[in-house]
């Protein structure tokens, strides 16, 4: 199988019936960033920078952000790579960075939130993320938007420091994208005042799926209640794509689904044409992509969608089995 997927490492990851599905790596390290030739993927799609600061005994400083988002670029060697901004809480916890024990971290003070509250690190974050940059792409993404004030005022504070970066005269990224995580339930319903305003959007299934069933991901009691291929879910990540269908917003989504190739495969028939994954899934997903035939799937979930109250796993399994997939 190894040797199957290596094989596949130049060949686009195209369906049968024609369509060109971007399959993205996710990751959080300079460490992790051979494994994007490696796989043969298009770019990354989520690059978590808290890494960088839970791995480190003090705030990395302005310089050493800059180096790091530097070296990734160049590694990156013009393949699209997207930062999220500072994502520290909920389970994702740094060490010298105390916000004060809470009863519920994972709807706590974490991510925007801290970063609208104390905007000092997120604001040398970005300055970092901007002159990293030097004449490249840099895309920004914002995580655990709630509403479309957030985004505003984060885009707001972006909008300052590329100011301050031409004012000194440092090298400008040639474009700057910033776009949101659509991770929060609350979103789902602003779409329409959201999209209009982001350069792009990525799902974040993990945290989503979390809340809305407001069951715990890291407790393995609850956390595997739900099934991310029952109609709630997918009803949901359908209307994330016609939304952004309608407003011809980027999408993709970054979570631990889109590494699973069955759900992969639902994915693409709601219409995702764009995931990102773990380096290893990849090849998996890429095999599943090249046998599928992306339309005659999105006729048969179309049929099932509205009409089920029970997950669809089997189903979907059934029609891999049926049509080779
Ligand atoms: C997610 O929530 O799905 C996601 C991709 O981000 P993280 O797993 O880092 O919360
Ligand atoms: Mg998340």
């Amino acid at each position: 199988k190894q040797a199957q997927y290596a094989a596949l490492r130049e060949v686009p990851a195209v369906t049968l019936d024609d369509q060109r599905v971007n399959l993205q790596i996710n990751a959080g390290l300079l460490f992790d960033l051979p494994h994007l030739k490696q796989s043969g993927a298009d770019g990354i799609g989520l690059f978590r920078t808290e890494l960088q600061f839970m791995i480190s005994e003090t705030f990395p400083r302005l310089e050493q952000q800059t180096k790091l988002y530097k070296s990734i670029l160049d590694q990156a060697a013009g393949r699209p790579v997207v930062f999220r901004s500072l994502d520290v809480g909920g389970d994702k916890v740094i060490p010298y960075f105390r916000g004060g024990a809470e009863e519920n971290p994972a709807l706590g003070w974490r991510a925007i939130r801290m970063a609208l509250d104390k905007p000092a690190v997120f604001r040398t974050q970005i300055r970092a993320l901007l002159r990293a940059a030097q004449g490249r792409e840099m895309r920004i993404m914002l995580p655990m938007i709630s509403d479309v004030s957030e985004f505003e005022a984060a885009r707001g504070l972006i909008d300052h420091e590329l100011t301050l970066l031409k004012t000194h005269g440092r090298p400008e990224p040639s474009k700057l994208m910033v776009g949101a995580m659509v991770e929060v339930p609350s979103l789902l319903w602003q779409l329409d005042h959201l999209l209009p305003l982001t350069d792009f959007v990525s799902v974040g299934s993990n945290d989503l799926l979390q809340f809305l069933f407001a069951a715990d991901r890291s407790n393995e009691r609850v956390s595997s209640r739900f099934d991310s291929l029952g109609p709630t879910a997918l009803r949901a990540l359908r209307h994330i794509v016609r939304e952004a269908e309608r407003f011809k917003t980027p999408l993709t989504l970054c979570g631990e689904m889109a590494g699973k190739p069955l759900e992969a495969m639902a994915l693409i028939g709601l219409g995702f044409r764009s995931i990102s994954m773990a380096p290893a899934s990849v090849g998996p997903v890429k095999a599943m992509v090249l046998s599928l035939d992306a339309s005659s799937l999105q006729t048969r979930l179309e049929e099932m969608l509205d009409r089920r109250t029970t997950s669809l796993r089997e189903d979907l399994k059934r029609f891999a089995a049926e049509t080779g997939v």
